[in-house]
């Protein structure tokens, strides 16, 4: 409803089309059709549980196409109005945080029927009447995993700790395939691992909005060299390419204030970091990141030609894609350096569309149901930008629903 106010003409086969393309095929099409045809649903599930969501989409970074529905509060918005839902059944959903799951418990049929965690050193059993679902997350702060596994897509670029990751360190160690694999479940496409144009050089913490419109992607010497409306695998190949760093660039249409929020920090503040430079000229911002001022000059200026009509597409195949695409003339202009990091890990656990566990055999392991990114399948080699949130929320639900049967 969002989308036809936007005059954004979409459709549930376009989605899967869309993802399909984006996941290079390779993705389970099974899992696809059901991730498009209960995305509307399962967030109009959300919205009844409380969960606001902007009245505009956007084009997420890397997302293919106007689709991206943003919640009011970022993950976190999820995260309490989920919270709120289970603490009105205190007698029935108990949460237990800080404690690790480490073990799954199975009896002599094969079934899984609860979990060993460890909370203060302490060891707590945690017995299943109905199933186990793991809803663990990938692995891509796990160094050592993602280099064992980096024979698909990165084969050329070393994983090591140069390259950081977006994600909580603790939280993306990939646990759950660890977990998963002792109970005899069948892991795919672990070589499948998504880098994202968006990290902050050595940390990774993707505190600046690469996603949204109104920037372009620049060279360390400010030449235009990738249509910034790729896929993410496409981004950060061309990024190596320009020898592994770049700088985003926009001007104060994209922010509009000193204290507008770029993500999780201000642009104010991320200039004090120096994690952002600004510029009353192109000149000005030249001088402070060492751009050469004619290249850069000529990178905005053709950017400014496709977004104004001018030209109908760069020589990078670059078009207007929505209204809010404007041209940027006047400072402050600013830019902020960037890197490639480990984003999302698109193997895991294999499942079928019920979201129940299937083994080396393709049969289902009883009372075992994952979702989320620590499942494989759903996204090919190349997760499609705003995907994940809807993987998560989606599968989440199919195996809650399919654990109560
Ligand atoms: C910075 C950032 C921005 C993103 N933006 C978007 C976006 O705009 N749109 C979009 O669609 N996707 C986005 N994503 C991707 C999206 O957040 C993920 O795809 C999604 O969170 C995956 O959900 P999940 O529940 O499967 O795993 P997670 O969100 O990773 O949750 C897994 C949970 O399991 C816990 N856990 C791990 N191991 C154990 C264990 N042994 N015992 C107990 N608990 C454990 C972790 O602590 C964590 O809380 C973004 C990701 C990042 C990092």
């Amino acid at each position: 409803e969002r989308q036809n106010r936007q005059n954004i003409e979409d459709s549930i086969d376009r989605h899967f089309q869309d993802t399909m393309r984006g996941g290079h095929n390779k993705n389970n099409p099974e899992l696809v059709k059901k991730l498009v045809e209960e995305a509307p649903t399962t967030m109009h599930w959300l919205e009844g549980k409380g969960l606001g969501f902007w009245p505009k989409v956007r084009v997420i970074v890397g997302g293919l196409y106007p689709r991206g529905h943003s919640a009011e509060g970022g993950g976190y918005g999820y995260v309490k109005v989920l919270e709120k839902f289970i603490k009105a059944y205190p007698d029935k959903v108990k949460v237990f945080t800080d404690t690790q799951a480490v073990k799954l418990i199975k009896n002599e049929a094969g079934k899984v029927i609860g979990v060993v965690g460890k909370q203060d050193g302490k060891t707590v059993n945690f017995m299943a009447s109905k199933g186990v679902i793991i809803a663990t997350g990938g692995f891509g702060s796990n160094v050592e995993m993602r280099q064992a596994r980096n024979t698909g897509v990165w084969k050329e670029v070393t994983l090591d700790k140069n390259i950081p990751c977006t994600n909580n360190f603790k939280a993306s160690q990939g646990d759950g395939l660890k977990l998963a694999e002792q109970v005899g479940a069948n892991l795919i496409n672990l070589d499948d691992i998504q880098l994202h144009p968006g990290g902050t050089p050595k940390t990774g913490i993707m505190s600046f909005w690469p996603s949204g419109r109104n920037r372009i992607f620049l060279t360390p010497q400010g030449d235009r060299f990738v249509n910034e409306d790729a896929a993410r695998d496409t981004l950060c190949k061309a990024i190596f390419k320009e020898g592994g760093n770049y700088w985003i660039v926009s001007n104060h249409v994209k922010y509009p204030t000193l204290d507008y929020l770029s993500k999780n920090l201000t642009i104010g503040e991320m200039i004090n970091l120096g994690q952002a430079f600004s510029g009353n000229t192109i000149e000005e911002l030249a001088q402070k990141t060492g751009m050469d001022p004619k290249k850069l000059r000529a990178s905005i200026d053709t950017y400014n030609d496709v977004v104004t009509g001018k030209i109908k597409e760069d020589n990078l195949g670059f078009k207007k894609f929505t209204q809010d695409d404007k041209p940027m003339t006047e400072g402050p202009f600013y830019a902020t350096p960037m890197v490639p990091a480990v984003h999302h890990t698109m193997g895991g656990i294999q499942i079928n569309s019920a979201a129940q566990v299937l083994d080396k055999n393709g049969q289902v392991i009883p009372g075992l149901f994952a979702a989320g990114e620590v499942t494989g399948g759903v996204h090919g080699s190349n997760r499609v930008g705003g995907n994940g949130i809807a993987d998560a929320m989606v599968f989440g639900r199919v195996s809650g629903q399919s654990a109560l049967k």
